[in-house]
């Protein structure tokens, strides 16, 4: 077995850390922190959509905006958003969309901002953990939390949460994974670089396990603010 430069196990998630209700102005707030990846989420609505020719009389549309800091890179990101975070901004709409139930807020719009303060690999997974939360403490109607992360293929080995320095070996492949635990469904699955046909059962039964290691870091931070609050 190949050894981790961190030297972690290979379904070992950096250590994890997750909090709800952490931005005090916007409707529902969380951060979620994999190893060196902080992410910030923040949700603001539902509310009227504006411009009102874009609304679904049917159901709520989400519009998602994510975005690495200036600082949160070695060498500074220019402000603003670029290929990558409309990409991504689309990613983790797709990703938290299954959960949400759309259809109880028709013709309003639901905004979803995603930071990353500190990024080491992980950004999507770790926003879209974050997101969910966001979303939940907003209390918006939802079927289940999505939890994320990506698992990895390095050195000829499945390993979960794959970090910078492990990325940046020329073979290594990500695999970002998005699981709603409850309803066991994957709502995302991306394919960054090359594996094995065979090995993609591993690939995703290790993901849908971490994942729920994800989800009970999510879980408790709910309960966190939320278990006392009819007291
Ligand atoms: P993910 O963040 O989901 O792994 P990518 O594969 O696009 O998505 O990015 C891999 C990693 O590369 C990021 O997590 C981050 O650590 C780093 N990275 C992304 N953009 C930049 C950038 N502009 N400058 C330096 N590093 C970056």
């Amino acid at each position: 077995m190949t050894k981790r430069p961190d030297n972690r196990k290979p379904d070992e998630i950096r250590p994890m850390e997750a909090e709800v209700g952490v931005i005090e102005q916007a409707d529902g707030s969380a951060m979620f922190k994999v190893g060196d990846t902080i992410a910030m989420a923040g949700v603001y609505g539902p509310t009227n959509v504006l411009p009102r020719h874009m609304e679904d009389p049917e159901k709520a549309i989400i519009r998602s905006y994510y975005d690495l800091y200036p600082f949160s890179v070695p060498e500074r990101k220019r402000p603003g958003p670029n290929r990558r975070s409309v990409e991504l901004s689309m990613v983790i709409k797709n990703a938290v969309l299954p959960s949400i139930f759309v259809k109880e807020y028709p013709k309003t719009q639901i905004e979803l901002y995603t930071n990353i303060i500190q990024a080491n690999a992980g950004t999507r997974c770790a926003a879209i953990s974050a997101a969910s939360l966001a979303l939940a403490d907003a209390g918006i109607a939802m079927r289940d939390i999505v939890s994320s992360v990506a698992v990895g293929h390095y050195k000829d080995q499945v390993v979960v949460d794959i970090n910078k320095e492990e990325e940046d070996i020329a073979d290594a492949t990500d695999i970002p994974i998005a699981y709603m635990p409850r309803m066991k469904k994957i709502t995302l699955l991306q394919l960054d670089g090359k594996l094995p046909n065979k090995k993609m059962k591993e690939v995703i039964k290790l993901g849908i396990k971490s994942c729920e290691k994800v989800y009970d870091v999510q879980k408790n931070a709910l309960k966190k603010k939320y278990q006392n609050m009819g007291e």
